[in-house]
């Protein structure tokens, strides 16, 4: 089953595309991932398979959930 562990490290060597962190995704994992503990709601999760074809970092995730903006270094523009 040596075929395998290839495809499992690269797994485990994840970079978050929106803040360039390197982390672990956990969707292979037997466990549940981390990303499962963070809330994103149906339109933040399209918006962000729409932009990255792969995870975010758990930090990533949680600082969305909380209403940041897509890209780190986008203008925020507030509606309040
Ligand atoms: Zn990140």
């Amino acid at each position: 089953m040596a075929m395998s562990d290839a495809a499992q490290v690269k797994a485990l060597d994840d970079r978050c595309p929106r803040c360039g962190g390197a982390f672990h995704c956990g969707v292979s994992d037997a466990g549940p991932c981390a990303c499962t503990t963070v809330t994103l709601s149906a339109a933040l999760q399209a918006q962000l398979r729409e932009r990255w074809s792969g995870c975010l970092c758990v930090s990533c995730l949680a600082t969305l959930a909380g209403g940041a903006e897509l890209e780190p270094g986008a203008q925020a523009t507030r509606s309040t």
